[in-house]
Parts: structure tokens; sequence; C-alpha cells
């Protein structure tokens, strides 16, 4: 086995629920980093105990239900998000930390009377990785490849690579967990195949339609749902027992935040029983009081036919969203040679059974659900490497359309979803007014005729616009997405040549 050098690109998967690192070397040989107690995931948790201790993966999954409100769990579904949007409501009703608007648009968490950015706290988990890695390796990792979901914005990628260098970590490349998969599933077995990918992890959902053909793969159409995820699942059953222990007993328990927390804790472990069982009980002792300080227990059946009715919208909705890929990609059922199952939440019986009579045959055993990103990521990191023999090329595609926004408000496209990454676009713009010297363009990721129902990616200013009346100064605006799928913007005068200066304001207070 050849030396691992310490300009070593280590592949890191930053799950919502559980990240995982791996190293490749050689021709694709992969190696995944274990942690203490020798498992290779760890919980994506962050949390700060009473002595004010900083407590990583499983040490801070380990009191979690002990310290409820300073304990980050799933903070991957804030990332790159403002705060007013609906996601954050949504979660704040979901999680006992607290959650604020930041200054930045976007959202900060509160942990023993600290506030912390989202970038902070992936940060903290990636530094983790990085030194668990570092030991294991025996030479200080500096440079990553991480994953995010394919459909994750510009502004959620770029989120990613500030965490990475808030600890000092080069972030290479960003690339998508579903094409990470594929890469694991296919790199060395010669193939010629079109794959679908069917990513189901705690907190996001992505399919990507994928074809392989030895060592290209290319991105045919991808989609997703960054709210979509097993943390749903969980959440259905915790609103029927809570719904249900009202009933009983006319307590309702959804403010008691240690209550909460066992509860929550359960929900998750029933259900990954019920994956191979077909009924587990439900039972906490002494959850709360009676006002007459009688203790009360908790105590439902559940079997898996109750839990797959709760969740029955989520996984139809999944198979929606599939079906919508399948659609852009131009292709049905048949065209599909190998399903591969990738996320935890994929091991539900029902999920594989939807998938196996949607296919007409079962999904494929080619991937390890929850390792699969990881090896990916770490094979595609090795092939950036100078020394790797390892040569891959990978064709990835926008999740969804980049535009700008125009008079009136809608949406102006100039990439639409699924276009190939990496390109660049060019329009024609002029100076509106007499001796206009600066052009300022907002510009929105999103699927909707709307922009104000997309996603604001920043407003775009360039200045120095050379003087003219209305309509005599002609621009030409840039807008390049790299193979990452983040966008920059320039602008030239097309008269003189000479390029503005851009600058990008994400804030629109
Ligand atoms: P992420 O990529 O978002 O970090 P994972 O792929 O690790 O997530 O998946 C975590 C999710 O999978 C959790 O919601 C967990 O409850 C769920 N999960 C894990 N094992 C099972 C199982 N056997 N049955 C059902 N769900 C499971
Ligand atoms: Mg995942």
């Amino acid at each position: 086995m050849e030396r691992l050098s310490p300009d070593t690109i280590i592949g890191i998967d930053l799950g919502t629920t559980n990240s995982c690192g791996a190293v490749a070397h050689g021709d694709g040989q992969v190696k995944l980093i274990p942690y203490k107690g020798g498992e290779y995931t760890i919980p994506s948790i962050f949390a700060i105990d009473d002595k004010g201790n900083e407590l990583i993966g499983h040490e801070a999954k380990r009191q979690w239900q002990l310290n409820p409100r300073n304990t980050l769990y799933a903070t991957k579904r804030l990332i790159g998000r403002a705060p007013r949007d609906e996601v954050v409501d949504t979660m704040q009703q979901s999680v006992q930390y607290r959650l604020h608007a930041g200054d930045r648009n976007d959202v900060e968490v509160d942990c023993h009377g600290r506030s912390f950015s989202i970038q902070e706290i992936a940060s903290r988990i990636l530094a983790k990785i990085r030194d668990v890695a570092s030991d294991h390796l025996g030479f200080k990792v500096q440079r990553a490849v991480v994953t995010v979901p394919a459909y994750f914005t510009d502004r959620q990628r770029q989120a990613v690579k500030e965490a990475g260098a808030l600890v000092g970590l080069e972030v290479v490349r960003i690339i998508n967990e579903p094409t990470a998969a594929a890469l694991a599933y296919g790199i060395g077995k010669r193939l010629d195949e079109r794959v679908l990918v069917y990513d189901l992890g705690g907190g996001t959902f992505d399919v990507s339609i994928i074809e392989i053909r030895d060592r290209v793969f290319e991105v045919k159409a991808t989609g997703g749902d960054i709210f979509l995820g097993g943390i749903d699942f969980d959440d259905a059953m915790i609103r029927f027992v809570l719904d249900d222990f009202r009933n009983k007993h006319g307590i309702d328990l959804s403010s008691d935040p240690v209550a909460m927390q066992r509860i929550k804790d359960l929900a998750e472990r029933t259900k990954i029983d019920l994956s191979a069982r077909t009924e587990a009980p439900f039972s906490i002792p002494f959850i709360t009081m009676t006002p007459q300080g009688q203790p009360l227990n908790m105590d439902v059946r559940f079997d898996r036919k109750l839990l797959e009715a709760l969740t029955q919208h989520l996984v139809d909705r999944s198979l929606k969203i599939m079906g919508g890929v399948m659609v852009d990609a131009g292709i049905t059922a048949k065209d599909i040679d190998e399903v591969m199952l990738v996320g935890g939440q994929t091991r539900m019986p029902i999920i594989q059974e939807r998938l196996t009579r949607f296919f007409g045959k079962p999904p494929s055993k080619g991937v390890h659900p929850d390792e699969a990103v990881g090896i990916g990521a770490a094979l595609y990191g090795w092939s950036l490497q100078e020394s790797s023999d390892l040569k891959l090329q990978l064709l990835d595609v926008i999740p969804m359309s980049i535009g700008i926004e125009q008079a009136g408000g809608a949406m102006h496209v100039v990439f639409p979803r699924n276009a190939a990454i990496p390109n660049a676009r060019t329009i024609a713009a002029t100076n509106a007014v007499d001796r206009q010297s600066e052009l300022a363009m907002r510009i929105y990721q999103g699927d909707q005729p709307w922009s104000a129902d997309n996603e604001l990616l920043g407003e775009f200013t360039f200045s120095g616009v050379r003087p003219g009346r209305a309509g005599e100064v002609r621009l030409e605006i840039l807008f390049e997405v790299n193979v990452e799928g983040i966008l920059t913007m320039s602008a030239r005068d097309l008269d003189t040549g000479r390029q503005m200066k851009t600058t990008v304001r994400i804030s629109t207070r």
C-alpha cells in the first residue's frame, strides 16, 4: 500500500443526522475512518454541558435527553436559509433548542447562553471528522471533498464551504450526495448503466438519475425536498402519541422539553425497531405527574401498520418527486437499470416495497446506505490528487433554476433546472436612465414563476457604468455556475470591454 501523503483529500459526508469520513488510495480502495468504539458514522450533534464543555457526536448524543435545550441536532436543515423562511418556524416547533434571526439574513441557534451561526455548528462537526481522520492517518488532514444534498441552493453550498474555512479545512470540492453514492457503486465495475439514486436520510430527500459509463458519471436530472426525511417520520409518530396522551390524561406534554426529548428519542428507536419487527411497545415510565402529584406513564401499542399509515403522505411525496425527476429526464421505469437506496430511512420496508412495485424489480444491494456517500466523496477526493491514478469525470446539474427578477417581479430564468454544470450564460443589459452609474439585480434560485417565491441568492451591484444617455451603454452580464453549483457574476461594457466592479449583498434588510 502506498503511503498517504499530507496533501491527502479526505471525503466527508456531512449529514443532517449522521456524518462519516473516508479516505481512498490506489485505484479506488477506500478506508472509512473509525471513531472511538469502532463505528464509522458519528451523530451530527453538538452540545454544551453544564460545565461549559463542548461535545460533538456520540458524546453529545449520549446526554441529549438530560440537556435538550443545549443539544443541537439536525441544524443542517437551517444552513443557508433566511430567518423568515417558514421552514424555520416549523423547525422551531419540533426542536427543544432556540432559534433566532442572525444579522446576515440567516438563522442562529442558542446553546448554553451563547449564539452560534449554523456554519459554526457545521464547522465543529467537520473539525471533529478532520481530527479523528488526522489521528487515524498520522498527519494533519487539511483538505476535503464535502457532500451536500443535490437539492441544495447556491447559498447553502457556499455556507458549507464557509463552515470548512472557519476551522481551516479547505473544502476543495462540494459534490452532490446522490452523485457520490453513484461513484461508490460504480467505480471499478466498467458499467454502462442508468441508475436512479433514492436518498432518504434524516433531514433531506434527494433523487438523481445518473448514467454511468465506466468512469464517466453523468447526472441527467435531479430533484428533492430539503424538508423531507426521517425526522418527519419521527414527528408524525410524536404527534400521534402526544394526541393519544392528551386524550387519555388531558395533559399536553409538548411544552415539557425533557418529556419531549424522551418521546423523540423513543419515537426514533421504535421507528427503527419497526423496520425489523411488526410490533413494538411505546412505553415511557413516569413521563409526567398529574396535578395531584400522581406519576403517569406513557403506554401506546405501536405496530408497523400504524407507522405506515401515519407516514404514508411522506412516502407518497417522495415518490411524486421521483416521478417528476423521471419526467425531467425523459425516461420511464423500464429505462432504469438499477435503483440504489441511500440514507437510513430507506431501511423502512414499505419504502422498499413501493419502489419494487414501481420499478418491477427490487432495489440494488450494491451500496451501503450509510456509507456510500462518504465513500464516494473519498474516491472523488482521491481522484483530484496529483499522485492519483484514478481518473473520473463527473457531469452534474443544478437542481433548480437560477434567474433574475424582472420589473414587476417575475423570474427571468437564466439557467433552467437540470442545466449541466459548469455552465456560463450571458444576458444583455443597458442603463435605464441617463448617467446611471450602477446597475443592480436580484438573483433568485427556484422553480416558481414569481421571484419572491424563490430563494434570494443575493443582490448583485455592478458599479462604474460609463456615463451615457438611457439605453446607450451596452452591458453584458456573465453568469457562471461552477462545477460545485456555485454562482459568480460579472459585467462588462461591450463597447469599451471594461469590467464593472461587482459587489454582492445577501442581506435584504
Ligand atoms: P443523514 O444523511 O440525513 O445524516 P442518515 O442517512 O444517517 O441521515 O439517516 C438517518 C435517518 O434514518 C434517521 O431519521 C433514522 O431514524 C433513520 N433510520 C436509521 N435506521 C433506520 C431503520 N432501520 N429503519 C427506519 N429508519 C431508520
Ligand atoms: Mg445522507
